[in-house]
C-alpha cells in the first residue's frame, strides 16, 4: 500500500498491468514478439520502472528515442537490446558503441558516417535501418518513384555496420478509413519488397519490424519478428473516441492523485480564481487541490466542467486552474475535508475517470496528456511498493 501521508500531488503506476496488456498484445500478434517502447520516460510513467516490468512479462527487447534515454536505461542496469529511434548525433557514436546500443540507420547520408567512424576505431557500430514508407520523417525514401533501392543494398556492404534489423512506422493506422486502410497496407507491401530485395541480394534483412499501437489493433499482424507498442502496455489508445477493429480487456496503469488542502464556502456572486471566470449562484462550497498546470494538469482544461474525483464523488473544477493548484465546486459533499485524496485520473470507490477526459477538454491525444505530467510529479510503482511489504 502506498503511504499517501506527505504527498502533494502524484501518479501511481500499476506495473502488474503491464504483464497483463502485455498478453493482451501477444494475443494479437502471435508469434510476434514486443519490443517495448519506453521512450519519454515511457510516456511519463517511468522508463526504468516499466522497462523492468516489460522484462517481467517477457518483453526482452527496448526502444527509446535518444541516446539520453538509452543511457538512464544501461545505468538502471538493462543489459538488454534498447534501439535508438531518433537521430544520436556523430560526435556521440563512440557511446553507442561503448554502451552496445542499436542506432536507427536514418538515412543512407548517416549510414556513410556510422560505417566511417566504425571503420576509424576499428569497431562496428549496430543498427536497425529505417525505411521511410510514407511518414516521410526519417529513413530511406521507400516508397512509389522514389525507392533508395541501391543506398540500401549498398549499406548492407558497409563493413562498419552490423545491421541486425529493418523497420518502417505508419502514420495513420489508426484510422479506419479506406484511404488510410489502403495507404498503410500498401506502406507493408513496400516494406515487405525490400526486405525480398535485401535478400535477393544476399544480405540478412535481420528483425523486421513495423507495427505501433494503432498497427496491433487494426492490422493483421505479417509474421514480423517485432511490434512496437508504447501506449498498448499502458493500457490506453491515443483517443477512446478513435474506433478500432479489435477490443482487448487492456487496464489503463496510471493513476493521477492530488489532496484537498482547504474547504471553504463562498458567498453567492464570490468569483473563484484568476480572470474571475467562475462566479458562484449560491453560497458555494470550493476546494482548493493540490495540483495545477505545472504539475502537467492542462490550463486548457479551466472552465470546461472538468469532473474529478474526491470520497467517490465526481466533482466539477472551477474557475482557472493555476500553476500549482486548482479548486472544485464540491457543494453538497459534506464529508469532503482537508487530506482528502483528489483523483484526476483512475479510480476511486468504484467510480473511474479516465485519462482521455483531460485529453478531450485538452484538444490532444493521450500520448500528450501522458508525457505532459511533470517532474514535479512523484511516481509510485505500486507492484514495487506490494513487494516490498511482502519482504516485511
Ligand atoms: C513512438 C513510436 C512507437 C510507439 O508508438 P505507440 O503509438 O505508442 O505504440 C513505435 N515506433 C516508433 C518509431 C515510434 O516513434
Amino acid at each position: 500500500m502506498l503511504k499517501t501521508d506527505g504527498l502533494r500531488c502524484w501518479a501511481q503506476i500499476d506495473t502488474d498491468a503491464i504483464a497483463h496488456n502485455v498478453k493482451e498484445i501477444q494475443k494479437l500478434v502471435g508469434d510476434t514478439k514486443v519490443m517495448g517502447i519506453v521512450k519519454a520516460n515511457a510516456y511519463g510513467h517511468g522508463a526504468l520502472a516499466c522497462t523492468k516490468a516489460l522484462q517481467k512479462a517477457g518483453v526482452d527487447y527496448f526502444g527509446v528515442a535518444c541516446l539520453q534515454e538509452a543511457i538512464e536505461l544501461r545505468e538502471g542496469n538493462i543489459k538488454d537490446p534498447i534501439l535508438i529511434l531518433g537521430y544520436t548525433p556523430p560526435t556521440c557514436f563512440e557511446i553507442l558503441d561503448q554502451l552496445d546500443l542499436h542506432q536507427s540507420i536514418l538515412s543512407y547520408d548517416y549510414a556513410k558516417k556510422m560505417n566511417e567512424w566504425a571503420l576509424e576505431n576499428h569497431t562496428k557500430l549496430k543498427g536497425h535501418v529505417k525505411l521511410d514508407t510514407g511518414m516521410n520523417r526519417t529513413g530511406f525514401l521507400y516508397q512509389d518513384g522514389a525507392k533508395e533501392k541501391e543506398e540500401l543494398l549498398d549499406t548492407w556492404n558497409m563493413p562498419g555496420l552490423q545491421i541486425d534489423g529493418i523497420f518502417s512506422h505508419f502514420p495513420v493506422s489508426d484510422d479506419l478509413e479506406k484511404d488510410s486502410a489502403d495507404f498503410t497496407r500498401h506502406q507493408m507491401d513496400l516494406f515487405d519488397e525490400a526486405i525480398e530485395e535485401i535478400k535477393k541480394a544476399g544480405y540478412h534483412p535481420g528483425l523486421r519490424h513495423i507495427q505501433n499501437s494503432y498497427g496491433i489493433l487494426n492490422y493483421q499482424d505479417r509474421g514480423y519478428d517485432y511490434c512496437r507498442p508504447g501506449l498498448l502496455y499502458m493500457g490506453v489508445t491515443s483517443d477512446d473516441s478513435v474506433p478500432v477493429l479489435s477490443n482487448p480487456d487492456f487496464i489503463p496503469i496510471l493513476s493521477l492523485k492530488a489532496k484537498v488542502s482547504m474547504v471553504k464556502t463562498i458567498p453567492q456572486g464570490a468569483t473563484v480564481s484568476y480572470g474571475r471566470h467562475f462566479k458562484a449562484k449560491k453560497p458555494t462550497k470550493i476546494a482548493s487541490l493540490t495540483i495545477g498546470y505545472a504539475d502537467g494538469l492542462p490550463r486548457i482544461c479551466s472552465n470546461q466542467d472538468l469532473k474529478v474525483l474526491i470520497r467517490g464523488h465526481l466533482v466539477p473544477i472551477v474557475g482557472n486552474i493555476c500553476m500549482d493548484q486548482c479548486m472544485a465546486d464540491i457543494s453538497g459533499f459534506d464529508d469532503i475535508k482537508e487530506g482528502d485524496i483528489v483523483t484526476l485520473i483512475g479510480e476511486d470507490q468504484g467510480t473511474t475517470v479516465t485519462l482521455d477526459t483531460i485529453t478531450r477538454l485538452a484538444h490532444t491525444i493521450n500520448n500528450e496528456t501522458l508525457t505532459s505530467i511533470t517532474s514535479r510529479v512523484e511516481r509510485f510503482d505500486l507492484a514495487a511498493l506490494n513487494d516490498q511489504e511482502k519482504d516485511i
